[in-house]
């Protein structure tokens, strides 16, 4: 198998079987597992996806008990992906299935551990760009990075070293940093995204701005406190 897709989802039951669709049609030919995690959803999902199971032997579904956030839906499906890359994107179709072909050619062809999408046209609220403009900009000053667009979902990863990564409620937003932490490379690509057509957002300024301003500050302080020892000998 080439690839695992990682996908948490959490009351997204309308996007879910055009997204499986759209993923089909954007890897026929490649070997592939899709994995969603229902991250404790109200809204029928987890039917939703067992319904989807008879029809898509390709689908895997993880279902939390109750929400407890993307981070720990990614960090599920990165300890069940079965693939040596797992790429990771969105259940509400605002990231492109069409666009992981070009993430996995991207991240074989320069050899990197990651390729970050970054979304080159935004496709949300004059406002949610706003927040999402001040919040990466604030956490590429603190944690001294140059990433253009943190809160893409759409990467692609090594998965030994997507498994390796220190996770922690928030940190789906700093994978590029935590990759580059443990000594990886990450690689940008532009990608597409679209305006979301079903249900809701499920974060507000709160999340986006305040809450990953705190989580900033915990990177800073795991790239301060990261070991670094080289062995120059052992017996
Ligand atoms: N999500 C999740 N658990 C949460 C919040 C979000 O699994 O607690 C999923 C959500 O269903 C979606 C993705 O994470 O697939 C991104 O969320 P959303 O689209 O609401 O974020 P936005 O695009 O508005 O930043
Ligand atoms: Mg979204």
């Amino acid at each position: 198998m080439e690839l695992s897709l990682v996908v948490p989802a959490y009351n997204e039951r309308e996007n879910l079987a055009p997204l499986l669709a759209e993923i089909d049609s954007a890897l026929t030919g490649r070997s592939y597992e899709v994995i969603v995690v229902d991250d404790g959803s109200t809204d029928g999902t987890l039917e939703t996806l067992k319904t989807l199971r008879q029809t898509h032997p390709q689908l895997r579904v993880i279902a939390f008990e109750r929400n407890a956030g993307q981070t720990a839906a990614f960090a599920a499906g990165f300890r069940s992906a079965r693939a040596p890359i797992v790429i990771t994107l969105d259940a509400d179709l605002q990231n492109d299935p069409a666009d992981i072909p070009l993430l996995v050619d991207t991240l074989q062809r320069t050899g990197a551990t990651a390729v970050a999408g970054y979304r080159a046209t935004r496709r949300d609220t004059p406002w949610k760009r706003l927040q999402s403009r001040i919040a990466n900009g604030v956490r590429n000053r603190l944690n001294g990075e140059v990433i253009r667009d943190t809160g893409c979902s759409l990467k692609a990863f090594r998965t030994d070293a997507a498994r390796a990564l220190p996770l922690f409620g928030g940190m789906h937003r700093f994978l590029p940093t935590l990759i580059k932490m443990q000594g990886g490379t990450v690689t940008e690509v532009a990608v597409g995204h679209r305006p979301r057509r079903h249900g809701a957002t499920k974060y507000g300024m709160w999340n986006r701005v305040w809450r990953s301003l705190i989580d900033a500050f915990a990177v800073r302080w795991m790239q301060r406190r990261a070991l670094r020892y080289r062995v120059r000998e052992e017996y």
